[in-house]
């Protein structure tokens, strides 16, 4: 149309502030996202990570338990992160991560 202002792109640099993500994963809680938590069982769990290694949020944390008769570590989510994609569900080799409904 030949009124209409021509927008020219020239890059990321043209972006409006708010269409990036400001600072780093650790600031942006993205937890107030979620409607699906994930629960692990750790009965089943085999401490393998990959949880860990798919969860595209700093969402999943290791920490130090008490594992049978050994002190090993865990993964535990993160809930000031978890978005509640399910992408770790999806990926346990031994699907014992739930994904329950949040409470609201
Ligand atoms: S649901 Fe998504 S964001 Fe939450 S721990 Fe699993 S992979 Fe990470
Ligand atoms: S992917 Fe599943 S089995 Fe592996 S550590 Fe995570 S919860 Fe446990």
């Amino acid at each position: 149309m030949a009124d209409e202002k021509e927008i020219k792109w020239t890059g990321v640099k043209d972006m409006p502030p708010m269409a990036v993500s400001l600072g780093s994963m650790r600031v942006n809680k993205t937890g107030n996202w979620r409607n699906l938590r994930p629960v692990i069982d750790y009965e089943k769990c085999i401490y393998c990570f990959i949880c860990w290694k798919f969860c595209p949020e700093p969402s999943i944390d290791i920490e130090a338990a008490q594992i049978s008769e050994r002190v090993d570590k865990k993964p535990v989510i993160n809930l000031n992160y978890c978005k509640g994609c399910g992408i770790c569900a999806e990926e346990c080799p031994v699907k014992c991560i739930e994904m329950v409904k949040e409470e609201i």
